[in-house]
């Protein structure tokens, strides 16, 4: 039986997770209609784009850059419409024809058009996490009420929505769970003594040992703040408190996450480290599609490791938990804080060291608020930014 095709945004397309997502819709091109594509500045990528996958829409949300994007475009003779601005994002992901959006979106900035997209009850495939990091609770109730369906594709998350019941909705409570247990890689300075992490460069950083990733991402694997960053993630989307979701350094990146149950059973999803998987699964929608992706080989691996994080070395992990005992603005405090040490850091102006001890500073700065509205999450990004920025300087 055919099934009409699924149509399709994606948020962030230029990026690493753009590229995996058009992987997959390349393999099965009956299946997908892509509506609108996105990307922040990447003009001669987003041609490319539209010249091989002719989008309905493409937006640039770099304004400045709309004129040489509309000049590329005309000249391909191609049906895409070409947008330009950050509101543009938002008017993409609730066009009535859309079913699914991807959002890849690197940072708060992809905040506005995920709130959205659950607003207007299209299904989410959420790799921009730190979107729900500083818009959890909004987004979530907003979901719960749209009925919009979230799917995660962070590795981590999706791995743990697969070894959920197929009734499973994200948002609730599992039933039966005692715990969720989130891998982590380490990244590449697991093993590098502590002495050594004021003269961690950007480009160490960002050579991390199993996937292959944008450049904040990269750091944040590096810090561990990804692994705090997912950890609330996680409590967002399985509804679980802090104390339910452990992490384990497992530096060999086979198994993606871990599901306890009551009984004792404890669930994991395995596989190479290849976002396609992931992805393929959301994409999906429950099915499993060929993903292009190797099948794993566990005779060539041998043996996995599971180690307690050490959150000495790596604080980012006890900041982010403690920022959800914190509740309210904490997360999003530590989020945005977070974006700016990364931006300082991968412009030479601050040490890796830095990273931690700046985000820890914000944190004990900024009054914390209950969650309200997006105008509270808005204001509070610039006051974040400002401080942030200040602290780096001085
Ligand atoms: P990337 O840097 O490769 O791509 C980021 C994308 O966001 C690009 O398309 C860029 O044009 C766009 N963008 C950047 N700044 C923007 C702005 N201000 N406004 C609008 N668009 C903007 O990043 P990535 O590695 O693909 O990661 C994307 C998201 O997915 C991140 O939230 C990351 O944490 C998450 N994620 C990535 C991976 C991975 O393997 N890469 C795995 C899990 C989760
Ligand atoms: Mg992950």
């Amino acid at each position: 039986m055919s099934h009409s095709p699924k149509n399709l945004v994606i948020l962030g397309a230029t990026g690493s997770i753009g590229d995996s997502t058009l992987d997959i819709i390349a393999r099965h091109p009956e299946k997908f209609d892509l509506v609108a594509i996105s990307g922040h500045k990447n003009v001669d990528k987003l041609t490319k784009l539209c010249e091989k996958f002719n989008p309905g829409y493409v937006v640039i949300s770099d304004e400045s850059l709309y004129l040489q994007l509309a000049e590329n475009i005309s000249n391909l003779n191609i049906k895409t419409k070409v947008l330009a601005g950050e509101s543009e994002l938002e008017t993409i992901c609730t066009l009535p024809e859309v079913d699914m959006v991807v959002a890849a979106i690197v940072g708060s900035a992809g905040m506005k058009p995920v709130l959205a997209t659950v607003k207007a009850g299209k299904d989410l495939l959420l790799a921009n996490k730190e979107a729900l990091v500083v818009a959890g609770d909004l987004v979530m109730s907003a979901a719960r009420e749209s009925q919009s369906n979230i799917i995660p594709l962070d590795s981590e998350h999706n791995a743990i929505y697969q070894c959920l019941p197929d009734s499973y909705i994200v948002g609730e409570t599992p039933r039966s769970v005692d715990k969720i247990i989130l891998t982590a890689s380490g990244g590449p300075f697991w093993n590098k003594p502590i002495e050594e992490f004021s003269h961690i460069t950007p480009e160490q950083a960002c050579a991390h040992p199993n996937w292959d990733m944008g450049k904040k991402i990269s750091v944040d694997s590096a810090t561990l703040m990804n692994k705090g960053l997912e950890v609330i993630e996680a409590y967002w989307l399985f509804n679980m408190p802090i104390n339910q979701i452990d992490v384990h350094v497992h530096p060999q990146s086979i198994i993606h996450s871990l599901v306890c149950f009551k009984d004792g059973s404890l669930l994991a999803q395995l596989g190479e480290p290849d976002m396609r998987i992931p992805i393929s699964y959301g994409l999906g929608l429950g099915n499993r599609l060929t993903s292009g992706a190797k099948t794993i080989n566990l005779l060539e691996h041998g043996k996995l490791d599971f180690i307690e994080p050490d959150y000495h070395k790596f604080p980012c992990l006890r900041l982010a938990r403690d920022s959800i005992e914190s509740g309210g603005t904490a997360m999003a405090v530590l989020n945005i804080a977070n974006e700016v040490v990364v931006d300082a850091f991968l412009n030479h102006k601050i040490p890796f060291t830095s990273i931690a001890e700046i985000n820890q500073k914000v944190l004990e700065h900024v009054s914390i608020e209950p969650v309200s509205s997006l105008e509270q999450l808005l204001e509070l990004d610039i006051e974040v930014r400002s401080l942030t920025s200040q602290l780096i300087v001085n």
